[in-house]
């Protein structure tokens, strides 16, 4: 099946009358921007962050419709509310607008994590609410309202967790949503989320945040040479880790026990690289070379590098 593009013109009416986004940074505006481009995602956007200044910057960019501080009067007649802030923030954020939510309504999400999601909102969600938790997997290591692009969720997966006894129309409105934004949809059991993004996403956080601060700690001779010949396999952890630290230490500390399953794993196999590396066991260090280029071969095959 063909992906849906940003740019194609809309499909049908608004899939919501009002769609409030608590926390409009790289996510957040992504999905504004998608939703001013297209019109058929909602009729009316209204933003909510943390600061006025994200607001102020908002309305400067012309990316929602209304801007609110409050994040009860935020999502107030809204049939769609999408949390977009850091997940360790979801657990305040849920219980400030509870009591605020329309019947019918639909709550979802684009955490990173999705067991912990499920277990901070989900008990707060009033009844006459559907709640369908998702992950857009997609993202760059820039934040905030100015970061966001329309095409920055074209060809990437989205990943739906429905808890058992989600209202199947709820959860074909929030994938309809995610194709209109240009994604692939797919539905998984939270807690096979949170491990297969440990492997994928979380860890390769920890460990470029991680040899980031190896080579910081490094006498101040080294550290200026490392700076300077910078090789480009050094380059890349360095994108990766000028992510925004609030984010990252939500994820880490909401997929502790899958993110801690996965380093114990990569440490043994680190420590079994590291042996081969002593006993000059080439078979061993040319057998795990050749399987990295197959994954990336792979991963290019499916467009996703
Ligand atoms: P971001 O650019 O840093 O934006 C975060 C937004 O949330 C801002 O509008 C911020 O408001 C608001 N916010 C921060 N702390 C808050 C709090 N305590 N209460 C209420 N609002 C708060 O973050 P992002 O990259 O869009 O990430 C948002 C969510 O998407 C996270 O849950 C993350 O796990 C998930 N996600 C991220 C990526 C990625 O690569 N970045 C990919 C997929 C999913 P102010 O600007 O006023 O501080």
């Amino acid at each position: 099946m063909p992906t849906p593009r940003v740019a194609d013109p809309p499909l049908a009416e608004p899939l919501f009358r009002r769609l409030a986004l608590l926390g409009i940074g790289l996510i957040g505006s992504s999905v504004a921007r998608v939703a001013k481009l297209r019109g058929d995602l909602a009729g009316e956007i209204v933003a909510n962050a943390r600061t006025q200044a994200s607001l102020d910057r908002v309305v400067e960019l012309g990316i929602a419709d209304r801007v609110e501080l409050d994040p009860a009067r935020a999502v107030e007649g809204a049939d769609c509310v999408m949390l977009c802030a850091p997940v360790g923030a979801y657990a305040a954020l849920a219980q400030a607008i509870a009591p605020h939510l329309v019947p019918g309504a639909i709550l979802t999400d684009v955490g990173s994590t999705k067991q912990s999601v499920i277990r901070d909102v989900g008990p707060l969600v009033p009844a006459g609410v559907h709640f369908v938790p998702a992950h857009p997997i997609a993202g760059t290591e820039f934040s905030g309202p100015d970061s966001g692009f329309a095409e920055l969720f074209q060809g990437r997966w989205c990943l739906l967790t429905p808890p058992p006894g989600t209202d199947p129309e709820a959860v074909e409105a929030i994938a309809e949503l995610w194709r209109r934004c240009g994604s692939n949809v797919e539905t998984m059991e939270p807690g096979h989320h949170d491990r297969v993004l440990a492997i994928v996403s979380h860890l390769p956080h920890l460990i470029a945040f991680t040899i980031c601060g190896t080579a910081d700690d490094l006498a101040d001779e080294s550290r200026q040479q490392v700076v300077k010949f910078a090789a480009s396999g050094f380059r890349d952890f360095t994108r990766i880790a000028a992510s925004d630290p609030t984010m990252w230490r939500d994820v880490f500390l909401n997929n502790r026990e899958a993110l801690l399953e996965m380093l114990a794993r990569f440490t043994e196999d680190a420590q079994a690289m590291a042996r081969a590396v002593r006993w000059g066991d080439t078979a061993y260090i040319e057998d795990k070379i050749a399987r990295g280029r197959a994954i990336r071969r792979s991963l290019i095959e499916q467009k996703q590098a």
